[in-house]
């Protein structure tokens, strides 16, 4: 026997059951096979960090490495902190958790001070319709995003002779990183989001992060829940007037190419742009095996890792499709609709200096 589950699909009277690892059902990359024993076993050539195998395990045998506790000391041994939040947050640490009691909340967990990733995810997009105006079809045949850490990997490493599709503009945390410590010169950046692979990014040595800890949405509520912050005694609010409603809908599949196809209607009217998006990472391979092949010559591709975009990632705590519907909610209430109407567009050139000093 092979296991090829042949017999299960034939049998007609349904005796042979094909038992599948829900890991590996999970898992787009193929990265998890059985040892000589049966025990699952990761391939970290083939692993992008997008921990689907994490969150669709019911055993809890999965788990990605925490820097809780290096934060938490940082913030108890009186390290100025800033959270930077991911667009997905809305909903995340339940009802009583409303957008403008972020900040005060923050606030009681020992952070300095508060900002939106969504600014970021603004400055993302413009970056990526000057490339796509600049590039697409001068020097490549069509252009992917970029925000996607897991995403971005799996393309690089699958598709190595489209790596230079895949944009180069630096990710939503990146950018809100690099202009939070700008603006407030030594002090620590902490990203709370909902993704595993952001953790990787934070500590990758190619591009220079700027971001100390990444936490994700559940870790910090354990925080809360460990202090005994009860959201529901909050009295002091602040809305959250920074992000616009382009960037907070980053937080959904689809969000992406949308705020980067509507910026570009503004810089260029006469420019139409056609989108295809893809959301699980074996959508993903198979929307870059048609962009290999040709099929999408023009396009702008949205690949997100996680099944619904980031209010799926693994480290969130709401059913996806309410988590998106609330982000929805949320991004409609945005003062500012389009990215081109960020106030932080003249910050963009210098937060992209230095990028040929990183190692
Ligand atoms: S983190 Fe993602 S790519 Fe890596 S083994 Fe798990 S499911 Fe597969
Ligand atoms: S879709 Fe979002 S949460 Fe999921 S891996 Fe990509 S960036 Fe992270």
């Amino acid at each position: 026997c092979i296991r090829c589950g042949k017999c299960a699909d034939v049998c007609p009277y349904n005796a042979i059951i094909l038992q599948e690892r829900p890991c590996a059902k999970a898992c787009g990359m193929d990265a998890i096979r059985s040892d000589e024993h049966g025990r699952a076993d990761i391939d970290y050539d083939k692993c992008v960090s997008c921990g689907m195998c994490l969150v669709n395990c019911p055993f809890g045998a999965i788990s990605d490495k925490s820097q809780l506790f290096q934060l938490t000391q940082a913030l108890r041994g009186g390290e100025k902190v800033i959270a930077i939040v991911a667009p997905a947050f809305v909903g995340q640490l339940g009802p009583s958790m409303t957008p403008d009691k972020l900040k005060a909340a923050m606030k009681m967990l020992g952070f300095r001070h508060v900002a939106e990733v969504a600014v970021g995810a603004d400055l993302c997009t413009l970056d990526e319709a000057k490339d796509f105006l600049e590039k697409v079809p001068a020097e490549q045949p069509f252009m992917a995003t970029s925000c996607c850490p897991s995403w971005a990997v799996m393309a690089k490493k699958l598709f190595p002779e489209q790596a230079n599709c895949i944009s180069m503009a630096l990710t939503p945390m990146v950018l809100t990183a690099r202009l939070c410590k700008q603006q407030h010169p030594g002090e620590k950046v902490a990203f709370i989001g909902p993704c595993s692979a952001k953790k990787l990014e934070a500590m990758r040595t190619t591009v220079r992060s700027e971001v100390d800890f990444v936490l994700t949405f559940e870790e910090v509520m354990g925080m809360f829940e460990a202090k005994g912050i009860n959201f529901n005694e909050i009295t002091q609010t602040a809305p959250l007037r920074e992000g616009t409603a382009a960037g907070r809908g980053f937080a959904v599949s689809g969000g992406v190419a949308e705020a980067v196809r509507e910026a570009i209607s503004h810089i260029d009217p006469d420019r139409e742009v056609k989108t295809a998006c893809a959301q699980g990472l074996k959508d993903c391979r198979k929307m870059l095996t048609l962009a290999k092949a040709g099929k999408y010559n023009g396009y702008l591709l949205e690949g997100m890792a996680c099944p619904g975009g980031c209010v799926a990632g693994a480290g969130t705590l709401l059913p996806i499709e309410k988590a998106a519907a609330i982000v929805r909610n949320y991004t409609a209430q945005a003062e500012e609709k389009s990215a081109t109407e960020t106030k932080y567009e003249a910050t963009l050139p210098l937060l992209l200096e230095d990028e040929e000093d990183a190692e």
